[in-house]
């Protein structure tokens, strides 16, 4: 796109003002380099898969673990997928895990072991979308590429007082983002607007007296920046319901199972639960979808688990199963559980039943 050079002067007066404020005051992030070092593409990407939907505080002890155990991109190729999603638990969106393994994968078999530094290239690899891409591009490579995450959004639109609302905004807010972005220092510029947003230009109580961009950003002229980004309303929360079976052996093993490799929570261990639908169960339809033990009773609290589309509402019934009787599972020892890579919904159960259990 062709700038007047006007556009032009005005571009190059907030970024550098914008990049003299990161030289002075960015965020130390164990993925980062200093400002005009260089990180390598591998640490880029770890970390900004692991951000997506995820706050710094929590990333951090994540990322030094995940480095620590695989220090490069072949170190986590030839790791195995259980290893990879019990080193993941608790950040959850595991498809991320499960992606970022086939990523490593491909790379090394594709690529020899380095990342493309093409965004085209990126785009083809298992887990990365556009802005990761962008992120690697610019911050890795230090190459023009225009990097818009939630942080940013939030800015732009402040800046430039955007009213269209958002999801709608996102194509209007990256034109403003790619007409911004200078040419010089693109990695440097892409972690400062990035910073600038998660530090300076918050979702709520922004702080425009030391912000940079004070003197050109419409929204605080206009004395009401927290009213941006714009958003549409949001739709009425949908439910779902089912009913979790704790299903206790004579040796006192639990029973569990492992989750279809793919769809939400692919290949995670997790308590036996009934289908999760629309409308709370009915007690018959329970007990048909029960395994096969005895005794059940039900536990008097709901396991409530907020995903991204819905919330789940769980009872949970404890049984009891001769040995001999088969049931197809995993059957594993309470005592052992921490060793498996069971989903947080699961953890939550286990806590549960723990509340009723007696001790010995
Ligand atoms: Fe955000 Fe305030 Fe800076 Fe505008 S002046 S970009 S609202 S922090």
């Amino acid at each position: 796109m062709a700038l007047s050079n006007s556009t032009d002067l005005w571009v190059s007066e907030l970024s550098d003002d914008l990049l003299r404020w990161y030289d002075l005051d960015h965020r130390q992030l164990p993925w980062r380099a200093a400002s005009g070092g260089q990180v390598s593409a591998y640490k880029v990407w770890l970390s900004e898969i692991m951000l997506q939907q995820t706050t710094v505080k929590t990333v951090k002890p994540y990322f030094i673990k995940f480095l620590k155990r695989w220090p490069s991109i072949l170190d986590l190729a030839n790791a195995s997928l259980d290893d990879v999603l019990h080193a993941w638990q608790g950040l959850g969106y595991y498809a991320r895990a499960r992606n970022m393994l086939k990523c490593a994968q491909t790379i090394c078999v594709c690529y020899e072991g380095e990342f493309p530094s093409d965004k085209k290239e990126l785009l083809k690899l298992p887990g990365i979308g556009p802005y990761t891409a962008a992120a690697i591009v610019a911050i890795a490579f230090n190459r023009l590429a225009t990097v818009v995450d939630g942080n940013v959004e939030r800015v732009i639109s402040r800046l430039q007082m955007i009213e269209t609302s958002l999801p709608k905004a996102k194509k209007e807010i990256y034109n403003h983002a790619k007409i911004m972005t200078p040419i010089g220092r693109p990695g440097d510029y892409a972690q400062a607007i990035m910073d600038l947003g998660a530090t300076v230009c918050r979702p709520k109580k922004p702080l425009c007296h030391i912000c940079p961009w004070q003197q050109a950003c419409v929204a605080y002229r206009d004395g009401q920046p927290e009213n941006y980004p714009r958003k549409s309303a949001r739709g009425i929360r949908k439910f779902r319901y089912g009913a979790a079976f704790w299903l206790v052996r004579r040796d006192g093993s639990i029973l569990l199972r492992r989750r279809p490799s793919k769809g939400l929570l692919g290949g995670l261990i997790e308590v036996p639960t009934t289908d999760w639908r629309d409308t709370p169960w009915e007690n018959t339809d329970i007990f048909n979808s029960a395994p096969n033990g005895e005794c059940w009773s039900r536990l008097p609290n709901v396991i409530r688990h907020d995903f991204t589309h819905f919330r789940l509402e769980l009872i949970i019934l404890c049984g009891t199963v001769d040995g001999r009787r088969n049931t197809d599972g995993l059957w594993c020892d309470f005592d052992t559980l921490d060793k498996y890579a069971i989903s947080t919904l699961s953890k939550k159960i286990v806590g549960e039943v723990a509340k009723y259990s007696v001790k010995d």
